[in-house]
C-alpha cells in the first residue's frame, strides 16, 4: 500500500486525487487546502489523514474545533502546508496547489526526499532552478501531472537509453477563444473565459488556457522537467485533446500518448508509476472521434505564449517575474477589474524588472514575486 500526501487537496486535481487513492486503496497521510475548512472536514472524516493543514490561520482554527473529535493534528498557515508536505510517512507528495504558493511546499517534500508527483507548474516555473537543483541534492524524481508532461513523459520511455530525442510536440487545446482575432477578445467577458472546451478546472488555469498563458507556462516547465530548450519544443494546437503530446526521435520515429480528456489517467500514472493499474476513465472510441486537427498557434493574437518563451530565454528570475505579474493580472480580470487584452499588457510589465541573475535563493524568488505584483497593479491602476 502506497502511502501519499496531498497538497490542494479541495481543488480540481486534489478532488480527483482522492478519487484515485480511493479506488486503489492508498493511505492518505496528509491533506492541504486554503480556506475551504468544510471540504476539508469532509476529506478528513473519509480520509483520516494523520496531519490537515488550511493556509488561512482563522480557517485553520474553524477546522481545528470542527474535527477534534478525530485523531487529525490540524496545522495552520504556510509553514502547516509545509509541515503537510513533509512530515507523514509518505513516499509521494502530490502537490495540486494553484499558483507559487505552491513553491515553499514543493522545497518542503523535496528536501524530506519525497517524490514530488507535480500538478503544480508555477512552482517549477518560478522556482526555476532553486526546484530542480534541492530534487537534484536529494535524489528524488519530479513526476508530471500535467497531462501534456505525462504524456511527453510516457512517450520517452520509449527510449530506454534516453537518447536520441529530436523534439517535443506540446499540444495546445487552444481554450475557448481559438480563432478569434483581437478585436473579438477586447469584448470578451470572465464568463466566456471559464467555457473551455475540453477540460474542466480550477478558475486560475481556465483563464490561462483562455490567454495561452497555460501554454507558455507548461513550456518552461517542458524545457525544465525534459532538459531541453525552447527552440525543441514545438507548439501545436489540437483542438481535441486526445493526443496529449509527442516526442520525435532523430529516427524520425514519433511516440505519442493519447486517451479521452480525463485528468485521473495522469494523476494515477503519477501516482503508480512506474505500474499501470485499472482506471475508471473511458477509452476513445477511434471510430466515433472521426477526426484529429492540428494547427499552428496564432502567437500574435495570444502573446502570452511569445511572453514565456522570452522569458524563459531571458533566464535569471524572469520567467519568476512573469509567472508572478500573470497570477496578479490573471486574478484582476476575474474579480472583473480588467479587460481581457489587459491581461498580456499587464505580464508585460514585469520585463521592466531588473531580473537578470545567474544564481538565486528563495528570498529573491519571492522578492521578485512581490515587485512583479506590485508592478501590475500600480500599471493598472489597483
Ligand atoms: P483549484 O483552484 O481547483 O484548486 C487549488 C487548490 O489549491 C485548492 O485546494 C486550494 O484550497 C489550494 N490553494 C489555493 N491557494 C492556496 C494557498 N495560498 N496556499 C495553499 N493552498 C492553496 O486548482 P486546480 O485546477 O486543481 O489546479 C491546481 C494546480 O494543478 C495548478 O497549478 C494547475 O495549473 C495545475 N493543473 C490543473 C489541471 C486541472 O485539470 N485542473 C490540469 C493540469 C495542471
Ligand atoms: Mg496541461
Amino acid at each position: 500500500m502506497k502511502h501519499i500526501s496531498i497538497l490542494g487537496s479541495t481543488g480540481s486535481i486534489g478532488v480527483q486525487a482522492l478519487d484515485v487513492a480511493e479506488k486503489h486503496n492508498y493511505r492518505v497521510t496528509a491533506l492541504t487546502a486554503n480556506t475551504d475548512y468544510k471540504k476539508l472536514e469532509e476529506q478528513i472524516r473519509k480520509f483520516k489523514p494523520a496531519l490537515a493543514a488550511l493556509a488561512d490561520e482563522d480557517s485553520a482554527k474553524e477546522l481545528k474545533i470542527r474535527v477534534s473529535d478525530t485523531d487529525t493534528k490540524i496545522l495552520a498557515g504556510t509553514q502547516g502546508v509545509c509541515e503537510c508536505a513533509a512530515a507523514t510517512d509518505a513516499e509521494i507528495c502530490l502537490n495540486a496547489i494553484v499558483g507559487m504558493a505552491g513553491l515553499r511546499p514543493t522545497l518542503s517534500a523535496l528536501n524530506a526526499k519525497k517524490t514530488l508527483a507535480l500538478a503544480n507548474k508555477e512552482s517549477l516555473v518560478a522556482g526555476g532552478n532553486l526546484v530542480k537543483d534541492t530534487a537534484k541534492k536529494n535524489n528524488v524524481p519530479i513526476l508530471p501531472v500535467d497531462s501534456e508532461h505525462s504524456a511527453i513523459f510516457q512517450s520517452l520511455l520509449a527510449s530506454p537509453s534516453n537518447k536520441g530525442l529530436r523534439k517535443i510536440i506540446l499540444t495546445a487545446s487552444g481554450g475557448p477563444f481559438f480563432g478569434k482575432s483581437r478585436s473579438e477578445l477586447e469584448k470578451v467577458t470572465i464568463q466566456d473565459a471559464l467555457k473551455h472546451p475540453n477540460w474542466s478546472m480550477g478558475a486560475k488555469i481556465t483563464v490561462d488556457s483562455a490567454t495561452m498563458f497555460n501554454k507558455g507556462l507548461e513550456l518552461i516547465e517542458a524545457c525544465h522537467l525534459f532538459d531541453v530548450t525552447p527552440d525543441k519544443v514545438d507548439i501545436i494546437v489540437h483542438r481535441e485533446s486526445i493526443l496529449h503530446s509527442a516526442v520525435e526521435f532523430v529516427d524520425g520515429a514519433v511516440i505519442a500518448q493519447l486517451g479521452v480528456p480525463d485528468m485521473r489517467i495522469p494523476i494515477q500514472f503519477a501516482l503508480t508509476y512506474p505500474e499501470r493499474f485499472e482506471s475508471p476513465s473511458e477509452s476513445i472510441d477511434f471510430a466515433k472521434l472521426a477526426a484529429m486537427t492540428f494547427y499552428k498557434p496564432d502567437e500574435d493574437t495570444f502573446d502570452c505564449l511569445s511572453i514565456c518563451r522570452t522569458a524563459y530565454n531571458m533566464g535569471g528570475l524572469y520567467p519568476t517575474a512573469v509567472n508572478a505579474a500573470n497570477e496578479e493580472a490573471n486574478r484582476l480580470f476575474r474579480e472583473g477589474k480588467i479587460k481581457f487584452l489587459e491581461i498580456g499588457e499587464l505580464i508585460r510589465t514585469a520585463f521592466a524588472l531588473d531580473c537578470s541573475t545567474k544564481a538565486y535563493t528563495l528570498e529573491e524568488i519571492e522578492n521578485t514575486e512581490y515587485a512583479a505584483r506590485e508592478k501590475v497593479r500600480v500599471t493598472a491602476g489597483i
